[in-house]
């Protein structure tokens, strides 16, 4: 090849904004002419390389901006702990088709039993699909409008929460709101009504819903507009940790103090998955 080739083909691929690939044109090349790639061979791989660390680049961005508390993907989720969950409908949930269609998905149940796990791994698989994904809590997102109100910046925001693709809200329910708070909700909610869609996670029953909004005619018309179109799960297991302490420890044996530690750590590789942080590939 001749010199300075490579270093002319690196300026163009910057120039036409290629910049994954300038940065491995080099071993690509090397590679490609050491397994006797043909150049419609070589040019696929390429554009799949830069393909690849663009859809890569994309969804960091989106998890960057969906702010989840935790990043608990599917990957880490644990079906057999919940036979009672419908695995179909929480995989189809998984393909992310309610989000164009405007659907709401509802989590109810009590606290353990992975609704957040479960509405943060829709979250994830939206990014994945490059869907505008937003995670906040019930009571973060009303301080967040109450203080907007106060610094006159309230429309800015509601129209903010109302662009995303997907609004994730969790624990509804846990923090009562004030009268103002629960307008607000209410704000936002109502106008995302058919234009995006909501996942709300809560450990109340629907019937429990006036004691947080406090105004009986305002839940009924939110509950009308949520619930309308909307995939209803029904977490009624128990609470996931509580069942992993509960459960039988197969092939524990009572330690003696003097024993080497290694088999301590043996033992502790054999405990379920504890459903950690970590993002799946
Ligand atoms: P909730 O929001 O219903 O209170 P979480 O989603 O916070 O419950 O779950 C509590 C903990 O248990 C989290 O660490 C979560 O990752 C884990 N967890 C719950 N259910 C499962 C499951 N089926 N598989 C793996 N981890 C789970
Ligand atoms: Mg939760």
């Amino acid at each position: 090849m001749r010199p300075g080739v490579v270093v002319a083909l690196q300026a163009n691929l910057k120039a036409l904004n290629l910049a994954n690939v300038a940065r491995n044109v080099e071993v690509l090349l090397r590679q490609a002419k050491e397994g006797g790639m043909g150049c419609e061979e070589f040019l696929l791989e390429l554009t799949e390389a830069e393909l690849q660390a663009r859809a890569e680049s994309r969804l960091h961005r989106r998890i960057k901006e969906s702010k989840f508390g935790l990043l608990k993907p599917v990957e880490t989720f644990d079906f057999e702990a919940v036979p009672e969950l419908d695995i179909r409908l929480f995989r189809s949930l998984l393909e992310a088709s309610y989000i164009p269609e405007r659907r709401n998905v509802i989590f109810l149940g009590r606290s353990g039993t992975g609704k957040t796990h479960m509405a943060t791994a829709l979250g994830i698989e939206a990014c994945r699909r490059n869907y505008r994904t937003r995670f906040v809590t019930c009571y973060g997102l009303v301080n967040e409008l109450v203080e907007a109100r106060q610094e006159r910046t309230l429309q800015r925001l509601i129209q903010k929460y109302v662009r995303y693709d997907l609004l994730i809200l969790d624990e509804l329910g846990y923090i009562p709101f004030s009268k103002e708070g629960s307008e607000l909700l209410f704000q936002v909610l109502a106008e995302r009504h058919e234009k995006g869609s909501v996942i709300i996670t809560t450990n109340l029953g629907f019937a429990d819903w006036t004691q947080v909004f406090g105004d009986p005619t305002m839940t009924a018309a939110l509950l009308d507009r949520l619930t309308h179109k909307a995939h209803i799960i029904q977490c009624s297991w128990q609470s996931y940790r509580l069942k992993q302490s509960l459960r039988p420890q197969r092939g524990r044996r009572i330690e003696k103090p003097t024993e080497p530690s290694g088999t301590a750590m043996g033992e502790r590789a054999e405990e379920a998955p504890s459903g950690e942080d970590s993002m799946g590939p």
